[in-house]
């Protein structure tokens, strides 16, 4: 067994946090997709029923599943044009990734495209959602078991600083190994960006078709919810390389925190406006439709302006491109940005996240709470996300990073938060 490197304090209320998140999430992703389809949708009230496990287990889903998790790592293994270097390792080693993430996407639609034209009933995927979200979670809880033992034989520079406190309920939540890969397969980073963030635009996509079915064609507020998500999610694809310096990456083990979100959380309810849409139509003028594009689009500027600046900096301190901004020296040798986005607050790009996800809700109305949902839960995981990176920062950093706040006082919001 890998020795326990410097423990690191524990986070979500230690052990029965994460005994009790691990209850708690799979919970409500099965109460949301419940109440998305009920009549009254709310999202505060019980559940409308409570299925049977007739109701959530099918042989078909899980071989749905296996074929969809083959079928993204056949596109990750193919050839990519790039292959990156991540962070450095505390052994000082860098590990390699393929940038193909967009042409998975591509090709993934390209297939189905086909599939759809050979008959494949793509529009019988929302019956299927609650069997489909079980076997995610079955999954997850099984992988993150698989890993859970992998890293029990993992030499200890291998470990994340936050996932071996040595509680085997804390650390299969939180995940021992920092990157757990077989050969070229890289564990985390596939399931970050692939099966879960594409599977999300299928389940939408899907949705779509069939309210394009019952209802002769989609709404436009459909569209809208797909365009933005589809926006969204081919972002980050083409922008895969970014994933490499952001926190679930370089800090975080691969627990059942990550696979879940990743492999079922995601998926199932991300997509939970298109699921209300379709069962709860919502008229949407052309005006208020304008008026959500131009949120939508000054999110995204701000989201991906921010995003890109850091990633240029980080790379490449001298990029013209970001070569005039104000910065911070600190005693690791590397600056901080104190002027341009990085200058406005904090964590701009969260921001800007915050605002597409208004943009993402707003098609379905003021008359339900429920797709709201994604907006609420969405600034409570930005708000305790940009609380552990302030206080990984602040250990990194030290004085620095108290300059920084000094110079730039607000974390979200500017003059708000
Ligand atoms: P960030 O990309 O915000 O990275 C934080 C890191 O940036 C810090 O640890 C620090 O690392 C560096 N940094 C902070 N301030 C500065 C500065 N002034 N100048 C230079 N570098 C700085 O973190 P996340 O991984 O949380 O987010 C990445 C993106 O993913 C965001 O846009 C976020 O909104 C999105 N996201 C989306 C989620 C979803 O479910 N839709 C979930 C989580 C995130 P260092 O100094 O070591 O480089």
């Amino acid at each position: 067994m890998a020795s326990q490197g410097p423990r690191a304090p524990l986070e979500f209320g230690g052990p029965l946090g994460a005994a009790a998140l691990m209850l708690l999430l799979p919970a409500t992703m099965f109460h949301l997709l419940l109440v998305a389809r009920s009549g009254p949708a709310r999202l505060l009230g019980p559940p409308p029923y409570l299925p049977g496990l007739e109701e959530l287990w099918s042989p078909r889903a899980l071989l749905l599943w296996f074929a969809w998790l083959g079928l993204q790592a056949a596109l990750y293994l193919l050839p990519a044009h790039k292959v990156a270097e991540g962070q450095e390792l505390k052994d000082k080693s860098r590990l390699q990734y393929p940038i193909n993430g967009f042409q998975a996407l591509v090709l993934t639609a390209l297939l189905l495209g086909l599939g759809v034209l050979a008959g494949l009933p793509l529009d019988a995927l929302p019956e299927m959602l609650l069997p489909l979200a079980f076997a995610a979670t079955l999954i997850a809880f099984i992988f993150s078991l698989l890993l859970y033992l992998k890293s029990q034989v993992a030499p200890a520079s291998a470990l994340a600083p936050g996932g071996n406190s040595g509680n085997p309920i804390y650390d299969f939540f939180m995940g021992r190994e920092l990157n757990p890969r077989i050969h070229f397969l890289d564990f985390k980073y596939f399931c970050e960006l692939r099966p879960g963030l594409i599977g999300w635009v299928l389940i939408n996509l899907a949705l779509l078709m069939q309210e394009a079915e019952l209802r002769g064609s989609p709404s436009l507020a459909m569209w809208l919810v797909n365009g933005f998500q589809l926006l969204y999610v081919g972002d980050a694809l083409w922008y895969e390389e970014a994933v490499l310096t952001t926190m679930d990456i370089t800090h975080d083990g691969f627990g059942f925190m990550l696979v879940f979100g990743d492999l079922a959380w995601v998926p199932f309810t991300y997509s939970l406006q298109a699921q209300f849409l379709l069962h709860h139509p919502q008229a949407l003028g052309l005006p208020m439709a304008s008026a959500i594009c131009l949120i939508n689009a000054v999110g995204y500027y701000i989201f991906r302006g921010a995003n890109s600046q850091k990633n240029t900096f980080r790379k490449n301190p001298s990029d013209p491109r970001v070569a005039d901004l104000k910065t911070i020296s600190t005693a690791t040798g590397r600056q901080l940005l104190v002027s341009g986005w990085w200058g406005m607050v904090r964590h701009p790009n969260y921001l800007g996240d915050l605002i597409m996800a208004l943009a993402w809700s707003l098609p379905c109305g003021a008359s339900h709470l429920l797709p709201y949902f994604y907006l609420l839960y969405f600034t409570a995981l930005l708000v305790h996300r940009e609380a552990r990176d302030e206080r990984q920062c602040l250990q990194k950093y030290g004085l620095a990073w108290r300059e920084y706040c000094q110079c730039v006082p607000y974390r979200i919001v500017p003059y708000i938060y």
